[in-house]
């Protein structure tokens, strides 16, 4: 292990400003001491931001309706929070089956949406991967059977985040603060697809920190839904995952939100499906072709065809979920 310094930060102000020169934000340290252990980052510098006060809060935005979240808010809590499940059901379900119960206590929101994905090429030091640098990805032409099935003509990772499917359908915000001070984008906007820059999967500069995530208040008469399909309940990764908003008036849904996990290596909006679900009666036909269409395109590869039904039907199970909730119904 490389000797590396250890910062304290007390303020957002700091934390940007410790990380110049190397240093690396740490907040449940989950993925971070990982990467760190397996050789693939060795930062010269650990900036602590569980020092740093007023980043685990759980409020209603008052300035504009929905929630705002703190990046330090771990997934336990966002599983548990009554606020969360009344106004982001699709959060506290994506959190509560992210993981492990002891995970979940220490890992955070903001370390969830930026951890780095679980290829295990890229995460072994003996695959020099496009992702890490090198020319190929040994997943296209190797073991794929838990790797992407759209948008894997370059690199075939899955982007690890559950909370990202389920805050990219509820249409999340970040702030973020930097060097220049803050900046606010649409969640959906940083992730960065292989073909855009192979080596990164967010667009957030190396000193840069997330400090709230707003989650914007769902009209009257919507509701959301999560699902995880994973070969085991506990301990693992999802094999396919699905969290959609269906906005729903006098039988029908008026607008939807689709977005696929484990599918590609960024969450994947299921736009077409989207598009078919408007002006549709609520119900399984409904929810059968829009899963359907969800998946046209899909391209898997040698080892992961079986992830295609998958998605379909964890896709149609989340549509009916949503379509169905009876807490939120009008
Ligand atoms: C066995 C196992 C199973 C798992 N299963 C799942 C699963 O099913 N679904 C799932 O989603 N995840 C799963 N995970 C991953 C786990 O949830 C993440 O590793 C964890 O959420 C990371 O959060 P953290 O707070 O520990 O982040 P850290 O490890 O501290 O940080 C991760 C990255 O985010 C950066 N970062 C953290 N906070 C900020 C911030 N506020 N601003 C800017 N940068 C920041 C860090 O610099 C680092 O690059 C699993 C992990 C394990 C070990």
């Amino acid at each position: 292990m490389n000797p590396v310094e250890w910062t304290n930060a007390t303020t957002v102000v700091e934390a940007v400003a410790s990380l110049a020169g190397g240093g690396v934000i740490k907040a449940g340290g989950v993925d971070l001491v990982d990467l760190m252990k397996e050789g693939i980052v060795s930062p010269q510098r650990l900036v602590n931001l569980r020092t740093v006060r007023g980043l685990d809060g759980i409020e209603e935005d008052r300035e504009r309706g929905g929630l705002q979240v703190g990046p330090l808010v771990t997934l336990a809590r966002l599983a548990a929070d009554p606020l969360v499940r009344r106004a982001a059901r699709a959060l506290a379900e994506a959190a509560g089956h992210a993981a492990t119960p002891q995970i979940r206590n220490v890992a955070t929101v903001g370390g969830n949406l930026l951890q780095r994905p679980r290829c295990w090429y890229f995460r072994s030091e003996a695959f020099p991967c496009r992702r890490k640098g090198g020319t190929a990805c040994f997943a296209i032409e190797g073991e794929n059977a838990y790797h992407a099935v759209f948008g894997n003509g370059t690199c075939a990772i899955v982007h690890p985040s559950a909370t990202a499917t389920a805050l990219v359908a509820l249409g999340a915000r970040l702030t973020i603060a930097g060097k220049a001070g803050q900046r606010e984008a649409q969640l959906e906007s940083i992730f960065v697809r292989p073909e855009q820059d192979v080596t990164r999967e967010h667009a957030l500069a190396p000193d840069e920190v997330i400090t709230a995530v707003r989650v914007p208040a769902m009209s009257p008469g919507a509701a959301s839904a999560y699902t995880k399909l994973g070969e085991k309940e506990s301990y693992d990764w999802p094999i396919a995952e699905a969290a959609c908003v269906i906005e729903r008036s006098g039988g029908r849904c008026v607008r939807a939100s689709i977005v696929m996990g484990a599918a590609a290596p960024v969450p994947w909006r299921a736009s077409e499906a989207e598009a078919a679900l408007a002006g549709k009666d609520l119900g399984e036909p409904a929810a059968r072709m829009a899963a359907k269409l969800a998946l046209r395109g899909a391209t898997p590869l040698s080892g992961n065809g079986y992830k295609v039904a998958l998605l379909e039907t964890v896709v149609r199970r989340t549509i009916l979920a949503a379509m169905m909730d009876k807490e939120e119904a009008r």
